[in-house]
């Protein structure tokens, strides 16, 4: 599912490509989730052209030229692809955007649509969300993460992964950060003091601009990441022990137990 810095890598994608032009037809493609209203707003998108971009966690935001924004979420598998010739159409496109220059941009999900629509304000819509502060946002401070964590009870890797705490981190990077951190996924906050979340912290922030700065390709992790080895049989980076599995928040977490302790 993709997370903060898939995300990012496609708001990125976006800019890159499909800013600044206007838009042709709009072909949506997936009745049976999108409502008629929603289908006939997007519809409506014909004659305007995207002028920028924002992104609030797992939300991007493509603005229109009339005002109003585009949400793109992602859902389980989504991604988007810009491209010329209708031929490579990708399969499971469920949005297809074709612009007057005879470029199109490709929603493309292998499972249903996740969640696609216009809406006219977009602080108002995270806060309607009730979205936490984006992992990345520099409002995010470690004294306002000491707040947010210290309001919470639970396990910290629930509490990484609940987007009305903090938006954008989800089973992977949550992961991820634990490892790195040297922390337990099913550790206590009340347990982690003062120092521990000031790393947890640090290694937050750390994980995600690394997963950003390689657009959040496993493969282009530095080879101490426990990402890419995030399998039944995957082995710890680090130290070549076989990784656990633990059930948090009904996810499957992946661990090292020789590094993060025994549950
Ligand atoms: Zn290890």
């Amino acid at each position: 599912m993709p997370e903060l810095p898939d995300v990012e890598t496609l708001r990125r994608y976006f800019d890159a490509t499909a800013l600044h032009q206007e838009i042709g037809d709009v072909a949506v493609r997936s009745g049976q989730v999108l409502e008629q209203t929603a289908r006939r707003t997007l519809e409506g998108l014909s004659g305007r052209s995207f002028e920028g971009t924002r992104r609030h966690g797992k939300y991007m935001f493509a603005g229109v030229d009339s005002g109003d924004w585009l949400v793109l979420h992602f859902g389980m598998t989504g991604d988007l692809k810009y491209f010329k010739d209708m031929q490579k159409d990708p399969e499971h496109d469920r949005l297809l955007f074709s612009f007057t220059n005879g470029y199109h941009l490709a929603y493309v999900s292998q499972r249903k649509l996740g969640e696609v629509r216009l809406i006219g304000d977009v602080d108002r819509f995270i806060e309607a969300k009730d979205l936490g502060p984006d992992a990345m946002s520099d409002g995010l401070d470690l004294g306002t993460f000491k707040d947010l964590m210290g309001s919470k009870r639970g396990m910290v890797k629930s509490a990484l992964m609940d987007q009305h705490t903090i938006a954008g981190i989800g089973n992977v990077y949550s992961d991820e950060i634990l490892f790195q951190t040297g922390i337990h996924p099913r550790l206590q906050l009340g347990d982690l003091d003062e120092a521990g979340l000031e790393t947890l912290y640090r290694e937050m922030k750390q994980v995600l601009q690394v997963a950003i700065d390689r657009q959040a390709q496993p493969e282009e992790l530095p080879e101490d990441y426990l990402l890419p080895h995030r399998d039944p049989d995957g082995r710890c980076p680090r130290c070549g022990r076989p990784l656990e599995q633990v059930q948090v928040s009904s996810r499957t977490g992946y661990y090292c137990p020789n590094r993060q302790g025994e549950a």
